[in-house]
């Protein structure tokens, strides 16, 4: 059995360089048990996300980053540390490809007969680039969906608005919180009870409720009475949906993350419990399947036939929609997916989601940053807000970080402000600085991030290698390639980066390169799909761009 994995924290490092470290302490905490889903199992979240193919690759990656010399290379192949390779202190320590398979072959039942040879291994998004930092780090894009729903359909506020969703797992649980901070009441339904404990000890969800009846009767007073209140129910979300659906009733807002983009490991069929999903999934992979797929199409059928009678509702990035069109449901993607009906505004103006970790393991070097930051940025009521917000909201568990939507500039800026701070003394180690992969130019995504793109270009995939690429020349400590995030195999391809400010010269002179990287291509990619908001942008900021 695997010992339990900490990160350590504080001053004293095992690994040649605080670079090296770095990567050692997050990848460490990404298999934190108060961080990850299942670190036992390696599984960081997003159905079976992992940090490394396999225990004993797990030990392997953390003996090499730790005799890694501070002008190395080290190669993780889908969790596997394979080489390292001489190459210069400017260049990352880790490069990382995860889940690629040539394109015709890319089906989750050959990539499932790879994985099962030990070949490859499924790496979520920031689960293979060891980015993950628990639930909040998707919070902030969470909390963003509902306040622009808020903005667009409701004056600004959910209050006194229902929200019904499913999922309490690795994201899906940012959704109660996200709810409850716009003024809202969320329903969301999860079948697995021990996923519900997790999110009431953390404050995420208020209330466990085990029928319909009581969720919506406590649902319906807090609405009454513009109490935000998070209510999780324990059921299958399809049951839940289709019997809303046949008393008549109508919430505000319907949307779901269940991890259905992986049916066989990531999805409960009507009818069947944990108990057997267990067994069955592993005896009978086919057949339960098969019961996904015909519970997958109840449950986006229900989801249309809420958006008939009026409800708000979108696909939350998991591709249930995807799915229920592969079961043969046609009218599975007549509701819209969250990127681009409420972020890609966002991303058009190159604010993406930056997160950044103390690997001092300290929560003062978080809040000190929040500080710099609320003075800094004091212009910008969105960030202020949002950095106020979660102050008071959220505690830290394992090693503390924060998230933000920062744009072209803040980031830059930001990046300077922390290598500042570590070398003036007023942190007490050095900060990672890294992001999740979901934005224009890091993810292409057909039924998420690329979804309908004004010119057409869904389905193009450069723009997250070019990004990856750039980012290993420009200074990353860790840029990873990789497949399936999010949506699944077959359905995306993308790229992670990460970045150390240790207060060094050499730092600050890689983060002035780096940190303009994401934002930048971020505006170029949509600039160049024709979005206008982008193209002003370029302008404005001189950003370089041949044609
Ligand atoms: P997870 O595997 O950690 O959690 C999924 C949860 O769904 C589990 O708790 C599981 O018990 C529950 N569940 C499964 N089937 C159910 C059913 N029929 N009824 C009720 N509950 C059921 O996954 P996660 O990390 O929370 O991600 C959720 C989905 O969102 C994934 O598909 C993931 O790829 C996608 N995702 C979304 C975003 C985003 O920004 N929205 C980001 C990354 C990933």
């Amino acid at each position: 059995m695997l010992q339990t994995i900490y990160s350590p924290t504080g001053k004293g490092i095992s690994c040649k360089s605080w670079e090296t470290e770095a990567l050692l302490r997050l990848l460490m905490n990404s298999l934190d048990p108060r961080v990850a889903e299942s670190g036992q199992d390696l599984i960081v979240y997003g159905g079976t996300g992992k940090a490394a193919r396999s225990k004993p690759m797990l030990q392997a990656i953390i003996k090499e980053l730790q005799r890694l010399d501070s002008d190395s290379t080290l190669l993780i192949q889908s969790g596997k540390p394979v080489a390292s390779f001489r190459t210069f202190s400017f260049f990352p320590r880790v490069l990382a490809s995860a889940a690629m398979v040539v394109p015709a072959w890319a089906t989750w039942k050959e990539f499932s007969r790879l994985e099962e040879k030990g070949l490859t291994m499924y790496g979520q998004a920031t689960a293979a680039s060891w980015a993950y930092i628990g639930v909040q780090g998707v919070l902030q894009a969470t909390f963003e969906t509902m306040s622009e729903v808020a903005n667009r359909y409701f004056n600004g506020s959910l209050k006194g608005k229902i929200v019904l969703t499913s999922g309490l797992g690795g994201m899906g649980s940012a959704q109660p919180l996200s709810v409850t901070m716009n003024g809202g009441v969320a329903i969301v339904v999860e079948i697995d009870e021990s996923k519900i404990q997790k999110r009431l000890m953390n404050n995420y969800c208020d209330i466990m409720v085990q029928t319909i009846d009581q969720a919506l009767q406590l649902a319906e007073e807090a609405a009454q009475t513009d109490r935000p209140l998070a209510i999780a129910l324990v059921g299958n979300a399809a049951d839940v949906y289709c019997e809303l659906v046949e008393r008549g009733i109508t919430p505000d807002i319907v949307t779901d993350q269940t991890a259905a983009h992986d049916l066989l490991h990531g999805y409960i069929p009507s009818g069947v419990s944990l108990e057997q999903a267990y067994f069955l999934r592993n005896k009978k992979p086919e057949k339960y399947v098969e019961l996904a797929m015909q519970t997958v199409t109840a449950h986006v059928e229900a989801m249309k036939m809420f958006q008939e009678r009026g409800a708000i509702v979108f696909d939350y990035g998991n591709n249930i929609r995807g799915q229920a069109k592969k079961a043969g449901y046609e009218e599975a993607f007549d509701f819209p997916g969250f990127v681009s009906e409420y972020l890609r505004p966002l991303y058009c103006e190159g604010r993406g989601p930056c997160r950044w970790v103390a690997l001092s393991g300290d929560p003062d070097d978080i809040y000190k940053i929040d500080e710099v930051i609320l003075s800094e940025f004091k212009s910008d009521e969105r960030i202020c807000r949002w950095i106020r917000y979660v102050q008071d909201k959220i505690y830290f568990y394992g090693l503390p970080a924060r998230t933000c939507w920062l744009n072209y500039k803040e980031r830059d800026e930001l990046g300077e402000i922390i290598n500042h701070m570590v070398a003036s003394g007023q942190l007490s180690a050095p900060v990672a600085i890294t992001r999740d992969h979901s934005e224009g130019s890091t993810m292409a995504a057909p039924t998420r991030e690329t979804e309908g793109m004004l010119d057409g270009s869904d389905a193009v995939a450069d723009w997250p290698i070019l990004n990856g690429m750039l980012n290993a020349c420009a200074g990353a400590s860790m840029v990873s390639i990789q497949h399936g995030g999010g949506v699944g195999i077959g359905n995306s391809i993308h790229s992670g980066m990460t970045a150390v400010a240790d207060g060094s010269i050499e730092s600050f002179e890689k983060l002035q390169r780096l940190l303009k990287i994401d934002p930048g291509l971020n505006i170029i990619r949509h600039a160049d799909a024709g979005y206008s908001t982008a193209r002003s942008m370029i302008d404005k900021l001189g950003i370089k761009k041949p044609l």
